[in-house]
C-alpha cells in the first residue's frame, strides 16, 4: 500500500474519525453522550427529540450552565475538557471526562452547538461537520445549551452500513435515555421520536421514577433493599421471585450516578435468583450503587458503561447477600404468590406446599400407607381403570398440587408435570388454530386496561394485527396504556396484563428484523407458556383424566416447550430395581 515506511503523525482530522467509530458506534451513543454533557452541566430539565431513529436527527436541549461564547470552539477539539484536570483522573465526579465525544460526533455527523451561559446576553452557535469548523456566530437561544446532531455517519459510510432499522435505532437511543433517566430522577426528562412523546417525567423522587419507567404494576410488585459494606451501600428495589421477565430488560444498574451495564452487576444479580425463579426468566431490578470514587475506575471503556471495582468480591457479595435476604422475607410481605419449585417430594406433605388430594382410587393400592399421609378426599366417583391403550394410565392423585401420579395398565406408575404438560398442550393448540387461520378469541366481558412502559405499549400497538392473528384484540388507551378487548380461548385464564408484558418483551428482544413467521412462532410459544393450568391448581379427576388422555394424542407431548420431561414413567422393573428386589 504504502511503499515508504516513514511513521507520520495522523492529521486531528482523521484520529476524530477514528474515535468517532469507537465512541459513537451508534444513534444511542451519541444520545448517551450529549445527555451526560446536559447532567453534568447541572441542568434540571432535558428533552431529548429523536427523528429517524436518531440516524436523521438527533437534539439534546438543557437548561445548564451553557458554553461562553468564547468556548464553543474549544469544546469541540478533541481532548479539551472543562471537568478533568490532568492530576484529577482517580476522582471522577462527572459522567464525561475524556474531552472526546463532541469532537467524534462532529467528525462523524453535522454537529450544531448552541448555547447561552445564563449571565450572557445571546446564545452563539457553532457548527462542525466531517471535522469542518464553522466560525461562532450569534444565534437565537434560551438559557442552557442545545446540541443538534445531523445525517449520522453521513462522513463515514462504512459506519452507516452498519446501522439497523431506524426503529431498532430509536429503541436503542431510547432505552440509553430510559436508563440515564432512571440514575437521575430528580432531573426532569422529556422524550420524543418521531413526534411520540416517549415519556414527559418530572422531577421526582426514586421510586416515583422507576414505577413510571418500569410501570406502575411492575413497580408495585417490587420490594426496597438497603445494604452497606466497607463504605460501599446499595439501595434500590428488587422484584420477588414471582415477577419475572422474559428479557432482562427490566434490569438497571447505577454506579455512583452513572447507569452501567456491567457484567460483575449482571451476573450477581442472575446468581441471587438462580435458586428461585425458572429457567429462561429473569428478574426485574433496579439497583444503586454508592462508593467512593477511589475504589472505582470508570475509565476502562471510551463509552464508560464497563467498570473495574477495587474490590468486586466485596461488591459482588454486597448484591448477592441483600437480594437473598430480601428474597428470605416472609410470603405475606411480598405481594404475588411464593416461587414455582421444581421438587417432587413424596413423603408425607411438607405443609407450604398443601396437602395433597387422594382420589378414591388410591385407597385400592395401598390403604394403610395412605392413612399415614392425610385423610383421603372423598369425592364421590369411581374413576375408570386404566385401559391398555392409554400408555399414561388412569390418575390416582394430585401431589403437592403441581403432579399428577398415575398407574398404567402395566403397572408402571406415572408422575406428570401438570404445568409442563398443560404448557405443550396449549402450544400445539394455539399452533394448530394458528395454521387453520385464525387462532379462536375469547372477547373479555371486562376489557382490560394494562399499563406499561411508553416504549412497550408502543411496539405492540405497531404489532396489533399480528396480535390480531393470534386472538388478542388491543388497542391504544392513552399514553403507556393498552385496552384488552380479547385473548386467546385457550389462554382464558390467563392474566392479560403478564400476556402483554411478555409479548413486548418477546417484540423488543427480536429488535433485528426477522422473519414473521418466526416472531409469531417465539409469540406463540411465549403465549402457551401462560398456562390455564398453573402448578398449584389443584385439579378435579375428569380435569386429570382429561390433561392425561389430551397428551396422548398431541404431538411433542412428553416435553414442554422449554425442552423439559412432561412426565416420568416409573415401570414394574425400576420400582422392582429402586426397591432392591432385581439387580
Ligand atoms: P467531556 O464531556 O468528556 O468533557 P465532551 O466532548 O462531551 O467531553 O464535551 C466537551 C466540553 O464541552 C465539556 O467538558 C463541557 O465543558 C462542554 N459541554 C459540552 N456539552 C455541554 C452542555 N450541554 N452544557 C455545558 N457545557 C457543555
Ligand atoms: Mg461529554
Amino acid at each position: 500500500m504504502n511503499p515508504s515506511r516513514t511513521i507520520r503523525r495522523l492529521s486531528a482530522h482523521t484520529v476524530n474519525r477514528i474515535a468517532a467509530g469507537e465512541v459513537i458506534e451508534r444513534p444511542a451513543a451519541a444520545v448517551k453522550e450529549l445527555v451526560e454533557n446536559a447532567l453534568d452541566a447541572g441542568a434540571t430539565r432535558i428533552e431529548i427529540i429523536l427523528a429517524g431513529g436518531g440516524i436523521d436527527r438527533i437534539e439534546v436541549s438543557d437548561d445548564g450552565a451553557g458554553i461562553p461564547r468564547d468556548q464553543l470552539a474549544l469544546a469541540i477539539e478533541r481532548h479539551a475538557t472543562s471537568k478533568l484536570t490532568d492530576e484529577a483522573l482517580v476522582e471522577i465526579a462527572t459522567l464525561g471526562f475524556r474531552g472526546e465525544a463532541l469532537p467524534s460526533i462532529g467528525a462523524a455527523a453535522r454537529l450544531t452547538l448552541i448555547s447561552r451561559p445564563p449571565g450572557q446576553d445571546f446564545a452563539f452557535a457553532i457548527t462542525v461537520a466531517g471535522g469542518d469548523v464553522s466560525a461562532t456566530h450569534p444565534a437565537p437561544g434560551s438559557a442552557g445549551t442545545r446540541a443538534i446532531v445531523e445525517d449520522l455517519f453521513y462522513a463515514t459510510p462504512a459506519r452507516r452500513k452498519f446501522l439497523r432499522s431506524p426503529r431498532a435505532e430509536s429503541d436503542a437511543a431510547e432505552r440509553a435515555v430510559w436508563r440515564l433517566a432512571l440514575a437521575a430522577p430528580a432531573i426532569a426528562f422529556r422524550l420524543v421520536a418521531d413526534q411520540r412523546i416517549v415519556f414527559d417525567l418530572p422531577a421526582q423522587d426514586e421510586p416515583a421514577r422507576i414505577a413510571a419507567l418500569f410501570g406502575r404494576d411492575t413497580a408495585r410488585a417490587m420490594l426496597p433493599l438497603a445494604a452497606e459494606r466497607d463504605g460501599v451501600t446499595l439501595t434500590g428495589l428488587a422484584g420477588p421471585a414471582s415477577c419475572t421477565r422474559a428479557t432482562t430488560a427490566l434490569q438497571s444498574f447505577v454506579v455512583n450516578h452513572r447507569p452501567v451495564a456491567d457484567p460483575l452487576l449482571r451476573m450477581a444479580l442472575r446468581l441471587a435468583y438462580r435458586d428461585v425463579i425458572a429457567a429462561g426468566r429473569h428478574p426485574v431490578a433496579a439497583l444503586r450503587l454508592t462508593l467512593p470514587a477511589e475504589a472505582l475506575d470508570v475509565n476502562v471503556h471510551p463509552a464508560k458503561t464497563e467498570l473495574r471495582f477495587a474490590d468486586a468480591n466485596g461488591i459482588r457479595s454486597l448484591v448477592i447477600g441483600a437480594i437473598s435476604r430480601l428474597l428470605e422475607r416472609p410470603v405475606s410481605l411480598a405481594t404475588a404468590p411464593p416461587a414455582y419449585r421444581p421438587t417432587l417430594n413424596l413423603r408425607p406433605p411438607a405443609s407450604p406446599y398443601g396437602t395433597p388430594t387422594f382420589t378414591p382410587a388410591a385407597r385400592g393400592f395401598a390403604e394403610a400407607e395412605l392413612a399415614l399421609l392425610s385423610p383421603p378426599a372423598a369425592r364421590g366417583f369411581t374413576p375408570a381403570p386404566p385401559a391398555p391403550d392409554h400408555p399414561l394410565g388412569a390418575p390416582v392423585a394430585q401431589i403437592l398440587d403441581t403432579y399428577i401420579l398415575a398407574v398404567a395398565a402395566d403397572g408402571a406408575l406415572v408422575v406428570i408435570d401438570q404445568h409442563a404438560a398443560h404448557e405443550r398442550l396449549t402450544e400445539e393448540r394455539l399452533r394448530g388454530e394458528f395454521q387453520a387461520g385464525r387462532v379462536a378469541a375469547q372477547p373479555l366481558l371486562v376489557p382490560v386496561v394494562v399499563d406499561l412502559p411508553h416504549s412497550d405499549a408502543a411496539r405492540l400497538l405497531a404489532e396489533a394485527p399480528t396480535l390480531h392473528r393470534l386472538g388478542l384484540d388491543i388497542e391504544a388507551f392513552g399514553p403507556g396504556a393498552i385496552l384488552v378487548r380479547a385473548i386467546p380461548a385457550a389462554l382464558r385464564d390467563a392474566d392479560a396484563a403478564t400476556l402483554l408484558r411478555d409479548l413486548a418483551d418477546e417484540f423488543a428482544e427480536s429488535d433485528t428484523p426477522v422473519a414473521l413467521e418466526s416472531k409469531l412462532d417465539a409469540a406463540l410459544a411465549r403465549l402457551a407458556c401462560h398456562r390455564s393450568i398453573r402448578a398449584g391448581r389443584r385439579l378435579t379427576q375428569e380435569e386429570m383424566s382429561a390433561l392425561l388422555r389430551q397428551m396422548e394424542t398431541t404431538p411433542r407431548a412428553a416435553t414442554c416447550s422449554h425442552g423439559r420431561p412432561t412426565f416420568l414413567k416409573l415401570t414394574r422393573t425400576d420400582l422392582e430395581r429402586l426397591f432392591g428386589r432385581k439387580q
